[in-house]
Order: structure tokens, then sequence, then C-alpha cells
């Protein structure tokens, strides 16, 4: 890996220059899973369930991503926040999602970056349900993405406890959201 320290480098100082809040370098050990969080998608049921071909249950089952996982290493870990106005604070607004639409992009960056460095297993998780198209294909039973190398399940699909893992790397949210918002994607590499 150290050898990879530079090149990781030069991302974190990527996603931080384009955007990002936050970005650190953690051990994937380090990431924790909760069969709980997949579970929240169904109870109560999520309005994205079934309905965004990013979620459940047209992702991989949290234990298949729990056997994955443990062939990765390292991982980074990145955030984007920005504050709400008193309006976006009561109720969520636009405004609460435009910065999950900057993580997806910063998500698809860092792994892209990585890729490109040799890490060829780096696979990128955004927050929240993938918002790249304003309906979902599969709202209407469509089963083939229309933009496959951009769309990217978030790590709360897969299982993650988004709250612990950022706060055990030392980033910890507020949630549910007050007068800011955090949106954490996660890039295996
Ligand atoms: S890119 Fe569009 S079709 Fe593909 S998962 Fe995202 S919202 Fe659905």
């Amino acid at each position: 890996m150290m050898k990879h320290k530079k090149v990781l480098d030069n991302i974190i100082s990527l996603l931080k220059e384009r955007g990002a809040s936050s970005v650190i370098l953690i051990n994937s050990a380090d990431i924790i899973i909760d069969e709980r969080v997949r579970l929240k998608c169904r109870v109560p049921v999520c309005d994205s369930y079934n309905k965004n071909l990013m979620c459940p249950p047209h992702v991989p089952s949290v234990a298949e991503f729990r056997e994955t996982l443990k062939k990765y290493k390292k991982a980074i870990l990145l955030q984007v926040s920005s504050e709400l106005s008193e309006k976006s604070a009561k109720a969520p607004t636009e405004e609460v999602f435009l910065p999950a639409r900057k993580l997806h992009e910063l998500v698809n960056l860092g792994e892209r970056e990585a890729f490109a460095a040799g890490f060829r297993f780096a696979a990128g998780f955004i927050g929240g349900c993938c918002r790249l198209c304003d309906e979902c294909i599969a709202a209407q039973g469509g089963t083939s993405c229309r933009v496959p190398f951009k769309a990217r399940p978030s790590m709360e699909a897969m299982g993650i406890d988004v709250i612990a893992t950022a706060e055990k790397a030392g980033l910890p949210l507020t949630f549910p959201i007050k007068n800011k918002v955090t949106w954490t994607g996660l890039i295996l590499l």
C-alpha cells in the first residue's frame, strides 16, 4: 500500500479541491455492516425500495457484500456537507439533495482515478438512492440502467451503518439532520 500512498494522497487532495468537506483513508475492517440497516429499507418501506435499480432488492445481499468486503484492505471515506435554510431544516427540499448529487460526482471521480492508478477493483458507493435520472427506470419496471457507468448504490443499500462507520473514522454525523446536511460516500480500493 505504501507505493500507492502518493497516488492516494493525490486523489484525496483532488476530491477536497472539487468540493468534498472531508476525505480520509480508512481500513476496510473499520467499515461497520449491520443487517438492521437493510431492514430499514423495508420497515417502514422506503419510497425507493424496488423503485430504484441501485437500491434493494436490486443490489447484492448484505451477506454477499460482507463477504466481498473482506477482500478489500483500504477505502476512502468522503463527505459533502451543506448548511440548510430554516425551511429545509424543517422538511427536506431540493437543497438537502444537492450535496448528495455532488457526492455522487465525487465518488465517480475518485473511483475513476483509483482505477486508473491501478486499483482495478475500486468500487464507489454514494449516499441515498441514485438520483441521476428524474425518475429511475425501475419505477416503471425497467431493469436496464440508463447510465450504468455512473450509477452507484449507496453505502446504506449495502448494509453499511454509515453513522457508526463515520463516527469510528472521526467524522461524526448529526442524524436526523438539523441545520446542516452531510452526505457520506465510500470508495473501496
Ligand atoms: S442512472 Fe437512472 S436508471 Fe440508472 S439507477 Fe440511477 S436513476 Fe436508475
